[in-house]
């Protein structure tokens, strides 16, 4: 089964109801593949004012959702909340999460159950720290990363794996396509031994850090790359370019 190619941005803690806008204009207006599924992840705050104003088939996400149902967790926001805001995906475990705010690979894991079981689809992150590449522990790493989440969750169908090498996040070093492709052939490899050879031919697989307009279309030919998870470059007009970028 063919993957749909997938694209997601993920506007981090950036922007004002002024510039989203404008992205949102900018998106509507843009010619964009029809086999690409976008989705795009702005702060919380202005997650309803995104989904009102957007058009083009491209979907919002949230960039985290906490794992209760409701009740004392202050500054959380559920999964039951997101639905009823008509919000249907949600990243997860983003390296800056795992790093900044401490969540392990059991919170992450535990979130993404939460969601898959309450109808919210998961973009889930998972990558390797700079160290850990340059001691040879990527491929160990990620998955740890994987069994963490697999042991929770029983359904793959609403999961997109995003590979993120935290080294290239933000930082415009960029994975090189045979990095990046090792990597995806890892995961995939990992999905059919541990989870199902149907979960490991149809779950799609972003590579995410530093990507661009000009990087995107050599990364995209790669045969395990299904997509991407864009940051600094999904608050530019490039990012229809790299929505674009399996033309
Ligand atoms: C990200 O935040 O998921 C990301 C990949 O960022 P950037 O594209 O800016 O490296």
């Amino acid at each position: 089964m063919a993957r749909k190619f997938f694209v997601g941005g993920n506007f981090k803690m950036n922007g004002t109801i002024e510039s989203i806008k404008s992205i949102v204009k900018n998106l509507n207006e843009a010619q964009i593949d029809p086999n690409v599924e976008v989705v795009i992840a702005p702060p919380a705050l202005y997650l309803l004012l995104v989904r009102e104003h957007l058009s083009n088939g491209i979907e919002v996400a949230a960039q985290n959702v906490f794992d209760k149902p409701n009740g004392a967790f202050t500054g959380e926001i559920s999964v039951s909340q997101l639905k009823d805001s008509g919000i249907n995906w949600t990243i997860l475990g983003h390296s800056e999460r795992r790093t900044i705010l401490n969540e392990s690979d059991e919170v992450v894991a535990s979130k993404t159950k939460v969601a898959t079981e309450g109808g919210v689809s998961v973009i889930w992150c998972c990558g390797e720290s700079l160290e850990e590449r340059e001691s040879g522990n990527t491929i160990s790493v990620i998955e740890k990363q994987l069994s963490a989440v697999s042991a929770k969750i029983g359904n793959w169908k609403n999961v997109v794996i995003a590979y993120e090498p935290i080294w290239a996040i933000g930082t415009g070093k960029v994975a090189s396509v045979q990095q990046a492709q090792e990597v995806h052939a890892a995961i995939r490899k990992w999905l059919k031994a541990n989870v199902s050879e149907q979960v490991s031919a149809e779950t799609r697989i972003l590579y995410g850090g530093s990507v661009n307009g000009k990087n995107c279309k050599e990364l995209a030919k790669e045969e395990d790359i299904d997509g991407f998870l864009v940051g600094g470059a999904s608050l530019k007009p490039e990012f229809v370019d790299i929505i674009n970028s399996n033309l």
